[in-house]
């Protein structure tokens, strides 16, 4: 299926495709995540899936597609199973560093706060059923807010899956994967994702890509 709701942030054209830089320098959200952990996740892991998927396409015919178009047209095809893992890798993780910000965390306002407590009958709700998908994601993967006919849910993905495959705009994103949080947390995943929503959550990203 084609990836209906188009993300600037996350897509990029084609082939070769690039790591993106941070939209905020290494050290900014210290010490709720150290430059240490975004030297390894930014700088090895997501340049690893970068470096990967343009070696993976230099012998495929889907060079000239765009990243979403890549992972809509991998998705569940196990002959390209490689492609998909890497372009959804690359696509995630451009998405999540617009997700943190240096001011971040606590309560919205606005129309992202109106559609939390519509959705989830109250902010409480949403942080308690947005923890518990992050904590409970066995192994490796994502917990995301996702926006669908105007209605917000939680949802979690194990691995490289992305929740755009399945016609839902992506509102916001947790990394999940141990080597997010293991240099500053070590197993405290819960730790983790409280940081992450008391200390780092970018609201205004999040409402920016309201529908
Ligand atoms: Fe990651």
């Amino acid at each position: 299926m084609t990836i209906k709701h188009s993300n600037n942030k996350a897509n990029q054209a084609s082939f070769p495709f690039k790591l993106p830089e941070l939209p905020f320098e290494s050290n900014d959200l210290e010490p709720n995540m150290s430059a240490r952990t975004l030297s390894f996740h930014h700088g090895k892991h997501h340049a690893a899936y970068v470096n990967n998927l343009n070696t993976l396409l230099e012998q495929s015919d889907l060079q000239k597609k765009s990243l979403e178009d890549l992972i809509s047209l991998t998705h569940n095809d196990k002959g390209n199973t490689g492609i998909f893992n890497n372009a959804a890798q690359v696509w995630n993780h451009s998405f999540f560093w617009h997700c943190l910000s240096p001011n971040g965390g606590g309560k919205p306002k606005g129309r992202i706060l109106d559609l939390i407590d519509d959705s989830f009958a109250s902010f409480e709700k949403f942080k308690e059923e947005f923890k518990k998908s992050a904590t409970t994601q066995f192994g490796s993967g994502w917990a995301w807010l996702l926006e669908k006919d105007r209605k917000l849910s939680i949802v979690k993905t194990a691995n490289a899956e992305t929740p755009i495959t399945e016609g839902y705009k992506a509102i916001l994103t947790c990394d999940v994967w141990e080597h997010a949080y293991y240099l500053d947390f070590q197993n405290k995943r819960p730790d983790y994702v409280d940081t992450f929503l008391d200390k780092l959550v970018n609201w205004e990203f999040a409402e920016s890509n309201l529908g």
